[in-house]
């Protein structure tokens, strides 16, 4: 395991007061460890969870040719490639029930979709292209060519090929791969286990009387729906007092019960509390001062608590800023430790509707409502106010404009990246 200092180094152009959001990314990227432990689940329960082998097939899939149409079998070298061709009908293969026998020259056999080829029979002609008339079909010149319509043995998995690979995070159409290849249980990663609790002596939670000066806890509940669609297993530790012996119980009972523990509040600079002095006596930490807006400060590292250790996404306790930050770098670390095989997030190109203020040398997210324009482009029109206390603006956007690090000012017009919120899983 490497110290932060050893990550850091590595991280070209590391500086902890004035990072830039890729080296962030890339330090956290070097820092999270994966699982390792596995299990064995049936096939439905598998949805969502990360392949921990490769999924080799044992058989062809499918298993023979077969039809690609409702249609007649036949030699495509005995079509005519300048006139009609008349052939006789000898029998009928169905999905299931193949026809078996010898077809001799001239001959046909009629055939629905997923039935087996008979044997020496290359080609299928869609039914809607002849005309029968009693044991006789005449084909057009024309059309097909010889092998049309007929799916080859294998074509969709062959023996001995991966069907998936290990590291995917399995989809509907997966599990209907594992179903093809009769596999009833399938190896998964074991989930990753993630704590999260909010510090402030100014939060309250849900239920409770809100005194002067007080907030309800309205981060807890966003990152618990953020971490309930990435299907981790979640462990809610409520709001902790800002009393250096609560802070170190709940970071000591995280690092002993999660993978990873995430908190809101307490970061900043100059901030007054006991909670960057616990998360630095208890682990090796850094404190970052990162070039983005909103979110600029945070905490990253490992907790100890005796042999156990977890990573610590220290977020900023501003409501956009703990979402922003949390889809900027915790969102991919956390697949990461579960074990998935990183997909780069879906953007979007959108016209902004309004000229933009835009500092170089920071990235910007901006929350922003993309729709189509009359053309059927994309466009983008950022939500009311943008403070990052201001949670209403995430709520009513559809996707966060994303300003990067280089970028200045954006004209009306100008295209920009989006990050539609419904592509975040
Ligand atoms: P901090 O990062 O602790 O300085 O907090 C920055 C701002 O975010 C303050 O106005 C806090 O009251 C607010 N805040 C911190 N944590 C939460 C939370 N869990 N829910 C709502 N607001 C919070
Ligand atoms: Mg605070």
């Amino acid at each position: 395991m490497n110290t932060l200092q050893e990550i850091a180094s590595c991280v070209s152009g590391y500086d902890p007061n004035a990072l830039p959001v890729a080296q962030a990314q890339e330090f956290i990227a070097r820092l999270v460890p994966r699982v390792d432990a596995t299990e064995s689940l049936p096939i439905r329960s598998a949805l969502g969870r990360v392949l921990a082998r490769d999924i080799v097939s044992g058989i062809n899939v499918p298993a023979h040719d077969n039809s690609a149409m409702d249609g007649y079998a036949l030699r495509g070298a005995e079509l005519r490639a300048d006139a009609q061709s008349t052939l006789t009908v000898i029998g009928t293969g169905f999905a299931g029930q193949q026809f078996s026998g010898p077809v001799p020259p001239g001959h046909c056999v009629r055939v629905m979709t997923g039935a087996v080829m008979p044997e020496g029979l290359d080609t299928v002609v869609p039914q809607e292209f002849v005309q029968v008339d009693r044991a006789t079909i005449t084909v057009p010149p024309a059309v097909v060519r010889t092998g049309d319509n007929r799916r080859l043995a294998g074509e969709d998995l062959a023996v001995g090929e991966a069907a998936l690979r290990a590291g995917r995070l399995l989809r509907p159409a997966d599990l209907g791969l594992l179903a093809s290849l009769a596999q009833a249980e399938v190896p998964v990663l074991r989930r990753l286990r993630v704590a999260f609790f909010s510090t402030g002596d100014e939060l309250r939670s849900i239920g409770e009387p809100l005194p002067e000066g007080c907030v309800y806890d309205s981060n807890r509940y966003t990152l618990w729906g953020m971490l309930q669609r990435l299907g981790v297993d979640l462990l809610d530790m409520g709001v902790v007092r800002d009393e250096p012996a609560a802070l170190e119980a709940a970071f000591r009972h995280a690092a002993e019960n999660a993978d990873a523990v995430i908190t809101s509040g307490g970061v900043s600079v100059g901030e007054a509390d006991h909670t960057k002095q616990v998360m630095a006596r208890l682990g090796d930490v850094l404190f970052w001062r990162i070039a983005m807006r909103p979110g600029r400060p945070m905490a990253i590292g490992r907790i100890q608590s005796g042999s156990h250790s977890a990573i610590l996404f220290g977020l900023p306790g501003n409501p956009v800023a703990v979402m922003v930050t949390f889809y900027a770098f915790v969102r991919d670390a956390l697949l990461a430790m579960s074990g998935s095989t990183p997909q780069p997030l879906p953007m979007l190109r959108a016209a902004s509707e309004k000229a933009l203020r835009k500092k170089p040398g920071r990235t910007e997210y901006q929350r922003g409502i993309v729709s189509r324009a009359a053309d059927g482009s994309w466009q983008v029109a950022i939500t009311g106010s943008q403070g990052s206390g201001i949670l209403r603006s995430m709520s009513e956007a559809n996707g966060l404009v994303v300003l990067h690090h280089a970028q200045g000012d954006v004209a009306a017009g100008d295209l920009v990246d989006v990050l539609p919120f419904d592509g975040l899983v």
